[in-house]
């Protein structure tokens, strides 16, 4: 048996500390785990700032990955393109109704990474009730750093989250103001799908999103786990 044409690349993410490759399974996004981003999304059921979370996702070809100042393309059919910086959790174990006491042994390492948005496509599919898809998971929408691994940074719960655009803060959080940790996120996900090594989650972003123009430089870091450096092209 033959392919009918040579097998895609496997996208993959650098680890830190040497020369080796996380490779890619599947791309989901937590969405409103801040309620600070929540309130600025216009949600108005965060009372006590736990919405049940919900989950979309990006193909595992849309990353951006590698060391260095990553370049990536302004897309196409949008006047809006927003950057939401997350943490990502990197997993190199999974499985199917994982508890939250056992879920964090799941976790290979954690990555700085942009849950990039097209907000005008978001905010149409959302009055439609449409899909996200377009406005989520569109080429190059999910950006990655190298990956620290949990040996190195353990289970970051609490620290600076931040982006600034060309020098300027945009962003700046703290990741105890998640709404569902690491864990939490884990054990409810693995309940709608069996998860898998090589799946990357981008944990939710927190207030501060806003609009990115060509040639554009994003300097974003997380406490513990490392700094991101891209440029709109
Ligand atoms: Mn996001």
């Amino acid at each position: 048996m033959t392919y009918v044409f040579a097998l895609p690349p496997q996208p993959t993410v650098p680890v830190a500390g040497g020369s080796d490759l996380f490779p890619v399974r599947r791309i989901f996004c937590v969405g409103r785990n801040y309620a600070d981003h929540a309130r600025e999304m216009g949600a108005t059921d965060q009372a006590d700032g736990r919405e049940p979370p919900f989950f979309f996702m990006k193909p595992a070809d849309a990353l951006v990955s590698g060391t260095g100042e990553l370049s990536i393309a302004y897309p196409p059919q949008t006047g809006n393109l927003h950057h939401e910086i997350e943490l990502v959790a990197a997993l190199a174990a999974g499985g199917a109704d994982i508890s939250v006491a056992s879920a964090l042994d799941c976790v290979f390492g954690y990555a700085v990474g942009l849950d990039l948005t097209r907000r005008d496509l978001q905010a149409r599919a959302k009055e439609k009730g449409h899909p996200w898809d377009m406005g989520k998971g569109f080429d190059q929408s999910a950006v990655a750093g190298q990956i620290q691994p949990v040996a190195v940074c353990g289970h970051p719960s609490a620290g600076r989250i931040w982006l600034q655009v060309n020098g300027q803060t945009r962003q700046e959080g703290d990741l105890s103001g998640m709404s569902w940790n690491v864990a939490e996120i884990v054990a409810n996900l693995s309940r709608l799908v069996r998860l898998a090594a090589g799946d990357l989650i981008y944990t939710g972003t927190p207030a501060g999103v806003g609009p990115l123009l060509p040639g554009d430089v994003l300097e974003a870091g997380v406490a513990g786990v490392g700094t991101l450096r891209a440029r709109i092209v």
